[in-house]
């Protein structure tokens, strides 16, 4: 069975191609295509008009590395939510029009689930904790009661969003995360952070102002970045290895733009370490959002739902686009 996955939940337009044969799934094609803006944040109409330009080539390049044809393809996938309407109209509009034309089912999925099953896919990872940090969304996900439930997540804003504040007030450009990244290894002081954890949950908005201020007052850029890191980075791994104590779980997996990070990296790993537990991270082009995972979930839900029976809908007319799904309102009847 061949999927064509379609991601577009924000600034990545990405199509992907996932492939089950002889009981084994592998990823053929993962192509993107990334709004970008020298300052400041999304502008929603500029990101469907992007999305709008580049969406045929995006799907003809991921059929070119691929190697197959469009009457090849068994079923599109397409991510449903959560994400900005700007974007998922666009996605939807390409994956249904694929479907129909082609004459076959559309898979509608959630993507942040899609986040976790890709990593389940390219990694040993069997019933991980998933720390899910992007730019958007920051989710500690874990299989708890037949679904994928948050055992914390961000109060305010995602942790790739506030990296990217903040590397815009230093003059960094977008996407600042990787900058700050870079800066944060030449960081030698450790400037005194908020850390602000609640329960399971965290919140970076108070942080953000708090090193606005620390900049004005002339510290470095560089020890900026390193408190920044330090600290927020702790912040995660903290709740993370309470989700993983709390559901007697022994593996974690990183997942979103932001686990591309070397130190958020190496704490995960120390953590795991220090706890008998282990570690996951899937490669860069699988962390960001990207149209693989759209695609191998797609496929997933579909054989499952072939199987089994399930009563979900696959007709490209009815699936329609879902800007507010949160994680656990994803039904998971592929997972035992
Ligand atoms: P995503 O939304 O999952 O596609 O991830 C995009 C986010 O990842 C942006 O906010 C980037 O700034 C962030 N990001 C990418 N690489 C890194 C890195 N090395 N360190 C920190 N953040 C990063
Ligand atoms: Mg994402």
């Amino acid at each position: 069975m061949i999927v064509l996955g379609i991601e577009s939940t924000a600034h990545t337009f990405g199509v992907g191609i996932a492939e089950k044969k002889n009981g084994k799934g592998r990823i053929i094609a993962n192509v993107k295509d990334s709004y970008r803006t020298m300052q400041g944040g999304i502008i929603p109409n500029e990101l469907a008009n992007h999305h709008i330009e580049i969406c045929d080539s995006v799907i003809k390049e991921a059929l070119e590395k691929a190697s197959v044809n469009l009457s090849d393809i068994d079923a599109v996938a397409v991510s449903q939510g959560p994400g900005m309407g700007h974007a998922l109209r666009i996605g939807m509009i390409a994956a249904r029009t694929l479907a129909i034309k082609l004459n076959k089912p559309l898979i509608g999925v959630n993507h942040c689930v899609a986040h976790l099953e890709i990593g389940r896919l390219l990694t040993k990872a069997k019933d991980p904790v998933m720390l899910y940090a992007s730019g958007a969304n920051t989710q500690i996900i874990a299989f708890e009661g037949g679904r994928y439930r948050i055992f914390g997540e961000t109060l305010d804003m995602g942790i790739g969003n506030f990296l990217d504040t903040l590397a815009r007030e230093m003059s960094l450009g977008f996407p600042g995360g990787p900058k700050i990244d870079e800066l944060a290894k030449k960081g030698k002081r450790y400037i005194t952070t908020p850390y602000v954890i609640k329960g399971m949950d965290f919140g970076f908005g108070g942080i953000l102002t708090h090193l606005k201020k620390k900049l004005r007052e002339g510290h470095s850029k560089e020890d900026i970045a390193y408190s920044t890191q330090e600290t927020v980075f702790a912040m995660l791994i903290e709740a993370s290895e309470r989700a993983m104590a709390h559901c007697q779980k022994k593996e974690l997996l990183l997942g979103g733009g932001v686990a591309c990070n070397r130190r958020l990296q190496e704490m995960a790993g120390t953590m795991c370490r220090e706890r008998k537990s282990e570690f996951y991270v899937p490669e860069n082009e699988f962390l960001v959002d990207n149209g693989a995972m759209i695609a191998w979930l797609g496929l997933v839900k579909y054989r499952s739902a072939s199987a089994k029976g399930t009563k979900e809908e696959f007709s490209p007319e009815r699936i329609a686009i879902r800007p507010y799904e949160r994680t656990e309102e994803v039904e998971v009847y592929w997972r035992d």
